[in-house]
């Protein structure tokens, strides 16, 4: 924790700074407005002035734990993220399976409007995140956000092994989140498939067939040759995860995207990880609050309502959170005000303090 100077936490309790110069007077701790005050001193002089004041660490502040009775949990669908090199084939497989769910005979167009996606096959959904693969993922690890259960590493058979494809492998072993291979683009004349698994078993990542731990598929994203085994590898991965989440409480989740849109305001996509989130729901994402006005789908359809390892586009957050960010729902709407309020502070607050030269006006001017 980073403290707060007194006139940060006048400014926080929204009292007069000398009030807190008093009562730290009092307390045998004399300070003036720009000194700092220690964690348990702010605490002390909070509950001094009436207020409950808890001063959050980095952890506790980033993450929140939720506790769910076993009995609760019910089966989610498989988050999955695409990584690997350069033109090694991503985008092509994203649309190939985007294709696929459609040939099933889904509703709507294939016409991506979040930076997600969700597939049904056998029955079964997977959810794919695609937003650019690699930022997406490191910027989540940074925040102790996990969001993919599979990586799907794409290696084209006619390149081999490349620097981002043993970036991915980093990345997803890091993790800890296991890789299902997809060997691409075996319609080409220089493709050597069994090459690219002969490569990869010096990084670990060793074939089925051969007493490894990892699936491979030989797939054509352009031709769609292979997709449809490629889909069934991952739930079969997925049913050896049993992946598990409470449907039936507030949700809670990550952002996985966020822009300020002109004509929309403020719009983000959320992965719910836990809980239903509804149209309607106060929650705070990040140093955003709001309340949810409206929710896209992934095919851009209104929807009431999502639940675990659904992606949804939500509209009507007051400010625009970071990729990364986790969110929340609050069944008290100032609840939710109050924790946005308090982490913007502490933002500012944090701000401030890598400021080296701390002057009375440049204080007041940041905040
Ligand atoms: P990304 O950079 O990983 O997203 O790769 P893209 O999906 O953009 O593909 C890069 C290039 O490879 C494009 O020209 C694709 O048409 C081509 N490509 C992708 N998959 C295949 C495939 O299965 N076979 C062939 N022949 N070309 C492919
Ligand atoms: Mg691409």
């Amino acid at each position: 924790p980073q403290g707060a100077t007194v006139a940060q936490l006048a400014e926080l309790l929204g009292v007069p700074a000398n009030d807190i110069i008093k009562r730290l007077f009092l307390l045998g701790n004399p300070l003036t407005l720009t000194e700092s005050m220690s964690d348990d001193l702010i605490e002390l002089v909070a509950d001094d002035l009436g207020r409950d004041v808890k001063v959050m660490t980095k952890e506790e502040e980033n993450s929140f734990t939720f506790y769910d009775d076993p009995k609760d949990l019910k089966p989610r669908p498989p988050v999955v993220t695409v990584m690997g090199h350069v033109d090694h084939g991503k985008t092509s497989l994203l649309d190939a399976i985007r294709h696929t769910g459609v040939a099933e005979g889904e509703a709507g167009g294939i016409t991506q409007a979040i930076g997600a996606s969700q597939v049904k096959i056998n029955g079964r959904t997977i959810t794919f995140i695609d937003t650019p693969g690699h930022e997406t993922f490191t910027a989540m690890r940074a925040r102790g956000a996990k969001v993919t259960d599979i990586v799907i590493l794409i290696v084209a058979a006619d390149d081999g092994v490349m620097p981002q494809t043993v970036e991915s492998i980093n990345h997803a072993k890091a993790a800890g989140v296991p890789i299902v291979v997809a060997v691409n683009k075996i319609d080409k004349p220089g493709a050597d498939p069994t090459r690219v698994r002969q490569e990869l078993t010096e990084y670990g990542i060793i074939p089925e067939e051969w007493g490894g731990q990892n699936m491979f598929v030989d797939i054509s994203a352009k031709k769609h040759i292979g997709i449809d085994n490629l889909l069934e590898a991952v739930l079969l991965e997925a049913d050896v995860l049993e992946l598990k989440a409470n449907p039936d409480t507030f949700a809670s989740g990550n952002v996985l995207e966020a822009k300020l849109d002109r004509g929309r305001g403020s719009v983000a996509t959320v992965l719910v990880t836990r809980g239903t989130l509804h149209v309607g729901d106060a929650l705070v994402a990040g140093m955003a609050y709001g309340r949810v006005r409206a929710m896209l789908d992934p095919k851009g359809n209104p929807v009431e309502t999502a639940g675990p390892s659904d992606p949804v586009e939500i509209l009507g957050l007051q400010s625009v959170p970071m990729a990364g960010d986790e969110f929340r729902v609050f069944q008290d709407d100032r609840d939710a005000r109050d924790l946005a309020d308090q982490r913007a502070l502490k933002a500012r607050i944090e701000e401030q303090n890598r400021v080296k030269h701390v002057t009375l006006e440049n204080l007041f001017d940041t905040m």
